[in-house]
């Protein structure tokens, strides 16, 4: 869900937000919230609770906007924000180059929620902190305290665990190695919280400890998503698509989009290129022959529902594999068709074959090391 643009970064809303939102404001309204001593009607308090939420998620929305702005002063392209159940996530195009600047992107988040932490405490302390205003400021300050704490624990990839790996990849001069120990460590971390908050649960309250479980558990997630594109990246290195291609299940021209459902269930591909000769005239989904109705399937061409190869994302076999990759994951493209110069179909890129590779060359790589 979009919900605007602050800067000319997009920020989009995850529904599990909204929920998440109605927690906090619901918690702070509660007889065990931090305004059960203040004085005033129940609307009063429903407005307070809900005023300070908003405030609350406003500070997780300036932790992340600090990320993104400082990411694009390096020159780093910013995608957009999104806040989802943990808290918000700024997402690059592209990653930074040097160390120092991949730490102070990462840094900049939890300095910004100190800093809103004292300017809190600050208005809090004007408005007198037992005050019903100074009250919720103070709560505000409190909460931006925990969220820089909490993002300067070394567990990536958490934003104390993202520094983390800047420094060893300053220190060492090796990115790849750097990733995959601050990853390591990152994975003590959330086992750590699992463990802590598995305790919590059976020791005392149920919500909190239930909590950072879950927050253990998606570290855990996240850091073998993010330490397994660096191992992706590291085996694409100095490889070009032209020799990750696949070949893929080429169909005539000539042939029904009947002929091409068949070939597809048979062949288990999802796109299959229409080739006249060695040239591509374009590609068929399962999509296209899922728009045609069932009776027009053994009447219909092909070539009548395909793209065309000109409106096709295509690439050269020379491109790097890296690069390739990109062009993949940004367009949200099952496949990349491989087209030579003279317009020959070299082969087929896909997520999945790219991963194929990569475990084929782990696999080799395993073998002569244990030899
Ligand atoms: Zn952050």
């Amino acid at each position: 869900m979009r919900i605007g643009r602050i800067f000319g970064i997009e920020i989009t809303v995850h529904v599990t937000w909204l929920f998440v939102f109605a927690l906090v404001a619901w918690s702070l309204y509660s007889d065990l919230g931090p305004f059960r001593h203040v004085e005033g009607s129940n609307a009063e308090r429903i407005a307070l609770a809900v005023l300070t939420a908003l405030l609350f998620f406003a500070s997780v929305l300036i932790h992340e906007l600090a990320h993104s702005l400082v990411a694009r002063r390096q020159g780093i392209p910013v995608r957009g924000i999104t806040l989802f159940i943990f808290g918000g996530v700024s997402q690059f195009e592209e990653e930074a180059q040097t160390a120092p600047v991949a730490a102070w992107v990462s840094a900049i988040g939890p300095l910004t929620s100190l800093a809103l932490a004292a300017l809190f405490y600050g208005l809090g302390a004007l408005a007198g902190l037992r005050s019903a205003v100074g009250t919720a400021f103070g709560y505000l300050a409190f909460a931006n305290l925990l969220l820089a704490i909490f993002n300067f624990i070394p567990a990536y990839p958490l934003d104390g665990g993202r520094v983390l790996q800047a420094l060893v990849w300053r220190a060492t001069g090796d990115k790849y190695r750097a990733t995959q120990s601050a990853v390591t460590i990152g994975r003590i971390f959330a086992w750590l919280m699992i463990a802590l908050g598995i305790t919590e649960t059976l020791v005392g309250g149920v919500t909190g400890g239930l909590w950072l479980t879950f927050i253990g558990w998606f570290l855990l997630q996240a850091g073998a998503a993010e330490g397994m594109q660096a191992e992706v990246k590291r085996a694409l290195g100095g490889h070009t698509v032209g020799e990750l291609a696949t070949a893929g299940t080429p169909i005539a021209a000539d042939a029904t989009a009947e002929q091409a459902l068949q070939t597809m269930l048979r062949s288990g591909n999802r796109a299959l290129p229409v080739m006249l000769g060695d040239s591509l005239l374009g590609m068929v989904t399962l999509d296209d022959i899922g728009k045609v109705p069932p009776e027009e399937l053994a009447r219909t061409y092909v070539t009548a529902i395909m793209t065309r190869a000109d409106d096709l994302t295509t690439v050269a076999p020379e491109t790097p594999a890296i690069e390739a990759m990109h062009v993949l994951a940004k367009g949200g493209l099952e496949q990349l068709p491989v087209v030579g110069a003279g317009g020959n179909l070299v082969g087929f890129l896909t997520q999945e074959s790219v991963l194929r590779w990569v475990s084929a060359q782990r696999h080799l790589q395993s073998l002569r090391v244990a030899r």
